[in-house]
C-alpha cells in the first residue's frame, strides 16, 4: 500500500497509490487500500500524482485516489499503460490526465520540480524521483535493484544519482525490501542459464508460472522458445493483458509465428510448446492452479511435462502454492523451483546495492521505506555505517515528517489504517465485520453445509442450505428446494482433487450458490460455505 504525500506551502504531490492483497482471513475482501481520509485535509492542494512503476503495490489504488488529485498523473509510458485499464474498468474519466514522462525529464508543480530518473527493477520503465523543493532535494528511489546488465539495456541512472549527491541531497527515501539479504541481488539475465537447462532437458511441455508484470522474464522465455523451436502460449487473463501491452510498447518482442493461443496448445506435440501462466501464488482462479487439477479449458498436464515456479512466494501464500505443486506432481509432471535451479531473481536490491545507493546520494537525512520493520531497521543501521554523518529517521505508516531550517523529525501522526475493498463495488468499508454486516443486511446470508468423505470425495449426505435475511417470496421457494440438488450435482462433477482441497471446494460452493441466487432471484447474498470432512 505504498503512498507518500509531499507537501510544500500550498502544493502537495502524491507518490504512488498502491494496494495490498488481503490475507486469507479477510474472507471475501478483494483488495486492501490505504486509508485515504487524511488526504481530505489536503483537498484542492494535491496537484499531481507521481507513479514510480506499474506494480500493484504502487498503482493498484489509483481508481480510489484519482478523485482526490487536482492535476495530472505522471508516470512512464509502460506504467500508465498498466494504469489505463484500471481506470476504464471503474469507468473513470481520465482524458488528458495521464502524462507520460521520460527519464531525466522534469515537470514543475508549484514550488516543487519533479525530476524522473531511470532505475532497474523486475519490470521495464521504472522510475525514481528527485523532488527539488525550496527546502532541498528529496530523492525517492521507488522499487529498485542495480541490474548492471538489464535485458533492455536501460541501466539504472547512477550518474545522475551521483550528481545529485555531490550537489547535496536533503533526504533519501529508499526501498528496504531486501535489506536483510547479503551481497548483490543479481541481474534479470541471471535466470537464462537455469531455464536453458530446463529447455535442453525437457521432453514434454514446459509450463512456467510467474507474475504477469515480469516482462523481462517473459522475454527470456520467448527467446529460449525460439532457440529451442517451441511455440509460446500465454495462459490466464493477466498474462494475456500484460503481454499485449508490453508488445504494443516494444518492451516484449516475439518473432512472427512463435506465439499460439492457449486453445491451440493441444494441437501441438507437448515437446514443442511453452505455456507461460498466471497463478504463481496458487490463486484458486488463476491458470496454473486450474491446470494442475485438470480443470482448465485448454491446457492439460501430462507425465513428462515440466512446471517451473519462477516467482517468489508472497508470505501467506505458501500453503496454496504447496497444494498447487502437489497437484502438478500428481499429474506426473516435474516441479521445478528456484531452489532446484536459478529461475527466479528478485527485483529489489540487496545490502550492497542499498549501500551503493546511499553512498551515491549521500543524503543529510536517510529514511528507509518499503519493507517490514525489521528490514527498515536493518537498512537504517546500514545507512549509519555508510554515511555516519547522515541522520537516520525510522518512521512508520502515518508518521508526518517535517523538514525545516535544517532540522528533520516526526511532528505528527495521521490516520494510516487500511480500507478493505469488495471489488464488486460495495464500496469502501471500515472493517471486515462491517462489510459482512452490510452485505448480509442488503442481500441476506446463505450458509451451505456440505459433508464430504475426505478419502473418497463422495458426499456423505445431501448438502443443506440455510438462509437468513432473505425476504420470503413464493418465487424463491422452488429455488430453495432445488438448491441442495444443484449444489450436489456441481460437487459431484468437480475434479477429484478439488474435493480433497477444502479451499477450492469452498470457492466452488460459493460461486455455485452466488450464481444460483443471482440467476433465479436477482440476489447477491453473502455465501458462507461450510465443508465438513467426514
Ligand atoms: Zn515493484
Ligand atoms: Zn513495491
Amino acid at each position: 500500500m505504498n503512498m507518500l504525500l509531499v507537501a510544500c506551502g500550498d502544493t502537495a504531490v502524491l507518490i504512488d497509490a498502491g494496494v495490498m492483497f488481503p490475507e486469507p482471513e479477510l474472507f471475501g475482501v478483494d483488495l486492501v487500500i490505504p486509508d485515504l481520509s487524511a488526504l481530505d485535509g489536503y483537498r484542492g492542494r494535491i496537484k499531481a500524482l507521481v507513479l514510480t512503476h506499474g506494480h500493484e503495490d504502487h498503482i493498484g489504488a489509483i481508481a480510489h485516489v484519482i478523485d482526490r488529485v487536482d492535476g495530472p498523473i505522471y508516470g512512464s509510458e509502460f506504467t500508465l499503460a498498466l494504469v489505463e485499464p484500471k481506470l476504464d474498468e471503474h469507468r473513470i474519466e481520465h482524458e488528458g490526465r495521464l502524462i507520460a514522462v521520460q527519464p531525466r525529464q522534469r515537470v514543475t508543480v508549484g514550488p516543487i520540480t519533479i525530476e524522473f530518473l531511470r532505475v532497474t527493477h523486475s519490470m521495464p520503465d521504472c522510475l525514481a524521483v528527485a523532488l527539488h523543493t525550496p527546502a532541498g532535494v528529496i530523492v525517492h528511489t521507488g522499487d529498485f535493484k542495480i541490474d548492471q546488465t538489464p535485458l533492455d539495456s536501460q541501466p539504472c541512472d547512477l550518474h545522475r544519482l551521483a550528481e545529485l549527491g555531490s550537489a547535496g541531497v536533503l533526504a533519501l527515501f529508499s526501498d528496504s525490501t531486501n535489506a536483510d539479504r547479503r551481497g548483490f541481488t543479481g541481474s534479470e539475465r541471471d535466470v537464462v542459464e537455469g531455464f536453458e537447462e530446463i529447455f535442453s532437458s525437457a521432453n514434454g511441455k514446459i509450463v512456467v508460472t510467474t507474475f504477469s508484470s515480469s516482462i523481462y522474464r517473459l522475454q527470456v522465455l520467448v527467446d529460449l522458445a525460439e532457440q529451442f523451436d517451441r511455440k509460446v502460449a500465454f495462459v490466464g487473463r493477466g498474462m494475456n493483458q500484460n503481454s499485449e501491452i508490453a508488445l504494443r510498447l516494444g518492451h516484449l518482442t516475439i518473432p512472427a509465428g512463435l506465439q499460439i493461443r492457449d486453445s491451440e496448445v493441444s494441437d501441438h506435440p507437448a515437446q514443442d510448446v511453452v505455456c507461460i501462466c498466471t497463478g504463481s501464488q496458487g490463486e484458486a482462479l488463476a491458470a496454473l492452479p486450474r491446470i494442475a487439477i485438470d480443470d482448465h479449458r485448454h491446457v492439460r498436464l501430462l507425465p513428462g511435462d515440466v512446471v517451473a515456479f519462477s516467482a517468489r512466494s508472497i508470505p501467506g501464500n505458501e500453503k496454496a502454492i504447496g497444494r498447487t505443486m502437489n497437484h502438478v506432481a500428481r499429474r506426473g509432471a516435474d516441479v521445478v523451483t528456484d531452489t532446484d535451479r536459478r529461475i527466479h531473481v528478485s527485483g529489489h536490491g540487496s545490502a550492497e546495492e542499498l549501500k551503493l545507493m546511499i553512498s551515491l546520494v549521500k543524503p543529510r537525512v536517510f529514511v528507509p521505506i518499503h519493507g517490514e520493520y525489521r528490514q527498515l531497521a536493518r537498512h537504517g543501521r546500514m545507512a549509519r555505517t555508510v554515511c555516519p554523518d547522515a541522520e537516520v529517521l525510522m518512521i512508520q505508516d502515518g508518521d508526518v515528517l517535517r523538514f525545516q531550517g535544517g532540522a528533520a523529525g516526526v511532528v505528527d501522526r495521521i490516520a494510516a489504517g487500511r480500507i478493505l475493498i469488495d471489488g464488486t463495488r460495495t464500496g469502501e468499508i471500515g472493517d471486515e465485520v462491517l462489510r459482512d454486516r452490510r452485505h448480509v443486511a442488503a442481500d441476506g446470508l446463505v450458509v451451505a453445509i456440505v459433508a464430504i468423505n475426505a478419502q473418497s470425495g463422495v458426499l456423505e449426505q445431501a448438502p443443506s442450505i440455510i438462509t437468513r435475511g432473505l425476504a420470503a417470496d413464493v418465487r424463491h421457494e422452488q429455488m430453495l428446494k432445488d438448491a441442495p440438488n444443484i449444489l450436489a450435482r456441481a460437487i459431484e462433477s468437480a475434479p477429484r482433487e478439488e474435493l480433497s482441497d477444502p479451499g477450492l471446494l469452498k470457492e466452488r460452493i460459493r460461486i455455485e450458490m452466488q450464481r444460483l441466487f443471482r440467476k433465479r432471484a436477482g440476489r447477491r447474498p453473502l455465501v458462507l460455505p461450510v465443508v465438513m470432512e467426514v
